[in-house]
Formats: structure tokens, sequence, C-alpha cells
């Protein structure tokens, strides 16, 4: 990828049960010019979600097809299941101007900034831990033992906070979208985002 797009890429990443479903789908419906890549997955689809919509269903013989021709951006095993950002897509809208969200865990997300660090890495962290706990009992989708494995999961993604660029509280929904908000609005006016042409462009009028 080349180093900067005229496109902002924005990577929302943050341990299992930090909300990172909820904040998205609320800063997507206020800002509907933020495409949203849709990963694709090997996991079976959950009742109400759709094959191109929420992902892309893949086999696992799919799957391993796209990773060997260097199909995703970023790809990982997440919780048994292997998940990827479709590479094509996610250029062709930065190439053309449009900013871009993924939504992924924090394994895909690392990987992103190495190959991209003009990619803005957000984590977003629950309020506490004993919160995030909560929230992955609440869910009531996993046994005693994977919700145990999802905790000791987020304690060590916690650990590798320093390697993101912005951390957001997700205590109010609203308010860490907001603050999200916030973040694109002075990321679009850093000055190395303007190339030498732009900015005689805009002087010239
Ligand atoms: P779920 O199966 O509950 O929809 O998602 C499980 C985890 O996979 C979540 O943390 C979600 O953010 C992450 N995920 C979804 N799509 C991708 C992707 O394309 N790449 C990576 N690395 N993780 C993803």
């Amino acid at each position: 990828m080349r180093l900067v797009h005229p496109g902002l890429l924005l990577i929302v990443s943050g341990p299992s049960g930090c909300g990172k479903g909820t904040v998205c789908d609320l800063l997507r419906k206020r800002n509907p010019n933020l495409a949203y890549s849709i990963s694709a997955t090997t996991r079976r689809a959950r009742p109400g979600e759709r094959d191109g919509i929420d992902y892309l269903f893949l086999t696992p013989d799919d799957f391993q097809h796209q990773v060997e021709q260097d199909g995703f951006l970023e790809w990982a095993r997440v919780f048994g299941h292997f998940y990827g950002t479709p590479r094509a897509w996610v250029e062709e809208c930065l190439e053309t101007g449009k900013d871009v969200l993924l939504e992924i865990d924090p394994q895909g997300a690392l990987q992103v900034k190495a190959g991209y660090p003009a990619g803005i890495l957000l984590f977003l962290l629950p309020p506490s831990l004993s919160e995030l706990e909560n929230r992955i009992n609440r869910r009531g989708t996993e046994s005693a033992e994977e919700k145990a494995q999802r905790l000791k999961a987020a304690e060590r993604e916690i650990a590798q906070i320093r390697y993101y660029d912005y951390l957001v509280v997700n205590d109010k929904v609203e308010q860490a979208v907001l603050t999200i908000e916030a973040i694109l609005q002075a990321e679009r006016s850093r000055v190395d985002r303007y190339s030498k042409q732009k900015l005689k462009a805009m002087l010239e009028g």
C-alpha cells in the first residue's frame, strides 16, 4: 500500500466485550460517508446475520485461498475462527478519497498499522476490567471456559495499548462516538496529510 492515501483509515479495536460493535454501529449511522469494510470469516452466520452485509462467510478452503493470493490486508485467528479484511476494497476506497472504518481484533489492528503507518489505530477500552467481565457475562453467548479465555486475552491486549495512537474509554456509547468524531476531525487537519500540490491548489482557490 502507498504510504499515505487521500482517505483516512480508521481502525477501531479492543478486547472482546469492549463494545466495538455498538460504538461502530452508532459511528456509521452518524457518518454515512465512512466506508465500512466487511470482513471475511470462517465462522458460521448467527441468526439474523446476512452474507455480504455483516460478514463475507467463507469456507476454510476459500479463506486459505484468499490468504495465499495476498487478498487480505490482515487476517487473524480469533477464538477458533479466521477473520480477514479484504485488501482490494479497502485500497480502492482510500485511493478514491473515501475514509474507511475497520472494526477488527487487536492482532489484526497491529498488523494493519505495521504495513500502513498512516492508519489511525484506536483502542476502545471498557471503563474497568470488572465491567468488561460483566459485559462478557451479560452477552451469555459463551461457555464459562470461553469467557475465561476472553478475559485472559483482554488482559494481554490491554498490555499492548502503547502501540496504539488513541485510547477511548467506552463508558457511554454516545460520548465514545463523539470522541472518535473529534479524532477524525483533528486527523483530517494534520499537515502531513496535505501534499504540496493540494496545498497549492487550495491557496490558488
Ligand atoms: P464476532 O465473531 O463476534 O463477530 O467477532 C469476533 C472478533 O473478531 C471481534 O473482536 C471482531 O472485532 C473481530 N473481527 C471481525 N472482523 C475481523 C477482521 O477482519 N479481522 C480481524 N483481525 N478481526 C476481526
